[in-house]
């Protein structure tokens, strides 16, 4: 059998970490990057005698996440111990949710060349994150940070739905744009805000059943799950079709070389003796606070997109990039506000700053500029202040150090060439080059004309105006 006799099934269970400014049990800052051990305190430290209090907060951006995604919420939950060891788990278990979790039975729709799929979501519950160890710090011991213990986190399994990588990633990215818009995470991948356990396996074609599965934890960047997945399911059909079988088992996927290792098998597959968490009460939602929530939504990406197409006349396709991100969506907006032009911030959005962020494999939320420092490039190039060649170089030094657009062209002594004189001197110069070109356009070759043009921004670094060169070599060459 060929690879393509075979299918690969993925499902994902994915952590986010919500924005909520206190942890979950206590009054801790859930603030990332303080000093170890700085937003701490007897509760998240787990000092025996202290007992949680949950906050209503979790529940209310739990149960927001829960109606984004189409799920049922339940009027009737409670919280669960996890037990298991861990150093960074203080209390050597985690109060999660098992048998009653707050949301159950969502979707989420995705869409690949125009081809939309459902993705279901099994369910939603809420927990807390354990803390973390610092490894080979101090003289090759580890030690244990506890601010991120007790901050809140919603977990959202999704059924094994996904056929391919792509899937997953446009799933992940479904489920990231989600967050973001209802602002209960600020799904910083960077900052480990949001990461998924990536669930693989492969079946032959038309199976009923589904394969073994074995699962990659805690990854955490695009790039790495798409990876992955690749290798992990190319590995288990190899192992197949030499007529070996596949372990349950959990795996580390290693970035540098692009392999899976083996973390632990079924063998020490834990058995967490969930039970009730005797401290806390059971979580009970009246119809009166869910309905509350649910008119309370923000704006979704997919009714962001649908008030872009009619609103600003963008493209179905350049709608539904620019929403995709609330970060580049507000970005968008901001600048619109600022320069009023809506087709050139989209078009500088989605073509020179989405490359670069593909080239720096940075996330929307990091680009460093603000949307005002975008607007004004683009009114500089509106004024005929700049090109729009200069406009993409003043566009990578926004990324590199931003600053105000006007101050970056002043300073690279990058203003435009508009005055006739030295446009007029540029155009002589160039024509007396090229007589072969002058020659080609008088014989038809219109395409003579643009290679004059592109000689002449050569020649004035991209300066000069591309309108008066335009003209002016007309001129000339229809003397
Ligand atoms: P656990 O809690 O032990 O990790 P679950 O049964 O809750 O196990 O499944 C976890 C995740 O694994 C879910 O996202 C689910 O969709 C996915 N999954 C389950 N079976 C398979 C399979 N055969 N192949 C791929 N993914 C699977
Ligand atoms: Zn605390
Ligand atoms: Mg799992």
């Amino acid at each position: 059998m060929s690879r393509e006799d075979y299918e690969i099934v993925i499902g994902l269970e994915v952590h986010a970490e919500l924005s909520t400014k206190t942890k979950i049990f206590c009054n801790c800052s859930t603030e990332f990057g303080a000093d170890p051990n700085t937003h701490v305190c007897p509760v998240c430290m787990a000092m025996p005698g202290t007992l949680p209090v949950l906050n209503e907060k979790v529940v209310e951006y739990a149960v927001k996440a829960g109606l984004a995604t189409g799920c049922e919420i339940s009027r009737d939950s409670k919280n669960d111990r996890k037990n298991y060891f861990y150093p960074d788990l203080p209390k050597s278990y985690q109060i999660s949710q098992f048998d009653k979790p707050l949301c159950e039975h969502g979707k989420v729709e995705i869409e690949e060349d125009g081809e939309k799929k459902i993705i279901g979501i099994t369910r939603i519950h809420i927990e807390e994150d354990a803390g973390k160890l610092n490894h080979n710090e101090f003289g090759g011991g580890s030690l244990v940070d506890l601010n991120r213990a007790g901050v809140p986190l919603i977990e959202i399994v999704s059924e094994p739905d996904m056929r391919s990588a792509k899937d997953a990633e446009n799933y992940l990215k479904k489920i990231k744009s989600i967050l973001e818009y209802i602002e209960v995470s600020d799904c910083k991948m960077q900052e480990g805000s949001l990461r998924a356990d990536v669930n693989v396996s492969v079946r032959k074609k038309g199976a009923k059943e589904f394969g073994t599965r074995t699962e990659m934890k805690n990854m955490n960047s695009f790039r790495s799950i798409v990876r992955a997945i690749e290798y992990e399911s190319e590995r288990q059909i190899d192992v197949l079709e030499d007529g070996g079988i596949i372990t349950q088992e959990t795996l580390r996927w290693d970035d540098v070389s692009g392999k899976t290792f083996t973390m632990r098998d079924k063998e020490d597959a834990q058995d967490y003796r969930y039970f009730p968490e005797p401290d806390l009460v059971a979580i009970r939602l009246s119809e009166e606070y869910i309905e509350n929530i649910k008119n309370n939504l923000p704006e979704l990406p997919e009714s962001r997109k649908e008030r872009y197409l009619k609103e600003y006349n963008l493209s179905e396709k350049d709608s539904k990039m620019l929403t995709a991100s609330k970060y580049l969506s507000n970005m968008f907006e901001q600048a619109l506000a600022i320069c009023g032009n809506a087709k050139a911030v989209a078009n500088w959005l989605l073509s020179d700053v989405s490359r670069i962020l593909n080239e720096k494999e940075i996330e929307p939320d990091q680009i460093p500029f603000t949307a005002e420092q975008l607007a004004k490039m683009i009114e500089l190039i509106e004024k005929g202040t700049i090109s729009s060649a200069i406009g993409k170089k003043v566009l990578e030094e926004l990324f590199e150090n931003p600053r105000n657009p006007e101050e970056i062209i002043k300073e690279k002594g990058w203003i435009q060439i508009s005055d006739e004189g030295a446009i007029k001197e540029v155009v002589a110069k160039i024509l007396q080059n090229n007589p072969q070109s002058i020659a080609d356009f008088k014989a038809g070759k219109d395409r003579a004309l643009g290679f004059l043009v592109g000689q002449a921004m050569k020649e004035t670094k991209g300066k000069a105006n591309p309108q008066m060169l335009n003209k002016m070599f007309l001129e000339e060459l229809n003397k």
